[in-house]
């Protein structure tokens, strides 16, 4: 594992760091053309939204003649995978399990991907503990732990 610090992307940057991870690199005005009617945002919007993300080091840009081309420098994966970090992190570690639950509920699937979840739901049963420690501070939970 590599320490590149997490890198947090706001909702709206999101959807900047989605058109850029899906045409692989992209200008400004091709990000403005794919938000601007999506989103209802100012093309001044969307140049703030880029600044903030090269900042943070989420993307990169090269100078392209006149112009500036945008790279992600973080991949969606990776990027998803914080993002669902980031979730569990609000979450007291007790109701990691529920959490799960509650958004395979919300979810549509298809028979790939209820075979994919049962895949591993089989091989987490040899992982399974009978209990796990809560890991909140005392007045952000209230599980028996904190509630005596
Ligand atoms: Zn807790
Ligand atoms: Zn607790």
């Amino acid at each position: 594992m590599t320490t590149i610090e997490k890198v947090k992307i706001s909702d709206a940057e999101w959807e900047i760091m989605r058109v850029v991870w899906s045409k692989k690199q992209a200008s400004s005005q091709e990000i403005v053309a794919v938000l601007k009617e999506k989103m209802d945002w100012k093309p001044a919007t969307i140049k703030t939204l880029i600044g903030r993300l090269v900042k943070k080091e989420a993307l990169k840009t090269e100078a392209a003649g006149h112009r500036f081309i945008y790279f992600p420098r973080v991949t969606e994966a990776e990027s998803v995978m914080s993002a669902t970090e980031n979730l569990f992190a609000h979450v007291c570690s007790k109701k990691i399990g529920q959490t799960i639950g509650a958004l395979i509920e919300e979810a549509t699937l298809t028979h790939e991907d209820i075979q994919l979840l049962e895949k591993l739901i089989e091989s987490k049963k040899e992982l399974a503990v009978d209990e796990i420690a809560c890991n909140c501070v005392p007045g952000q939970c209230e599980c028996q732990e904190h509630n005596n």
